[in-house]
């Protein structure tokens, strides 16, 4: 099988304790990360997707988060940007990997994709239908981690279990505002793998 690494809103407005929509812990998951996601890591996985938690002051007020949270991650500030302090993975992520702009919690309600590509030197824009086409699940397993477990990071894994795709959670890269993930599983009731990220091979 072919691996497909899902990162999700990994953003400094969710992981910096000043950041707009801190989530409890998450600053901890920068050191976690530092140590086991580095670029050759990342380098052993065929795809990566990015997902960016993406607001605007005027789409914002009509969105169901709305209700619940302050704004947060505006594309252009500080808080928008990946919180992850390897300048040679940030600058993988930059150059090879697929990015999810997601305007909702839930990235299946409609996101914007593109595919960063430094050889070809611009973002080439496509959907997530076509996403999905070129990484079928009799080929590709899924791999994810991020913020928050309880909201966006559930989310995705049950959009990716319910299309029936192998997925595995990274217990010790994903912190909820209430929940950890081994209880999210227990309430969906979805089979998915959870492990350490320092496990995998
Ligand atoms: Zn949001």
């Amino acid at each position: 099988m072919r691996k497909l690494l899902v990162i999700v809103d990994f953003q400094n407005d969710f992981v910096l304790q000043n950041g707009a929509l801190f989530v409890p812990n998450a600053n901890k998951l920068i050191e976690q990360a530092s140590k086991s996601l580095t670029k050759n890591k990342l380098k052993e996985y065929d795809d990566i997707l990015v997902q960016f938690d993406t607001h605007t002051e005027v789409d914002y007020p009509s969105t169901e988060e709305s209700k619940q949270f302050p704004i947060h991650c505006i594309p252009g500030t500080f808080g928008w940007n990946l919180a992850f302090k390897d300048l040679d993975v940030l600058d993988y992520l930059h150059s090879y990997a697929y990015h999810a702009f997601k305007p909702q919690f839930d990235i299946w309600r409609g996101a914007s994709y593109v595919k960063q590509d430094i050889m070809v030197g611009v973002s080439i824009p496509t959907t997530e239908t076509q996403f999905l086409a070129n990484h079928s699940n009799n080929e590709w397993e899924v791999h994810v981690f991020g913020i928050a477990g309880d909201v966006c990071v559930k989310e995705t894994i049950i959009g990716w279990v319910m299309r029936g795709y192998k997925v595995t959670a990274f217990r010790n890269l994903i912190v909820g505002f209430e929940k950890d993930i081994d209880t999210i599983r227990e309430e969906i009731g979805l089979d998915f793998n959870i492990v350490n990220s320092e496990t995998i091979t």
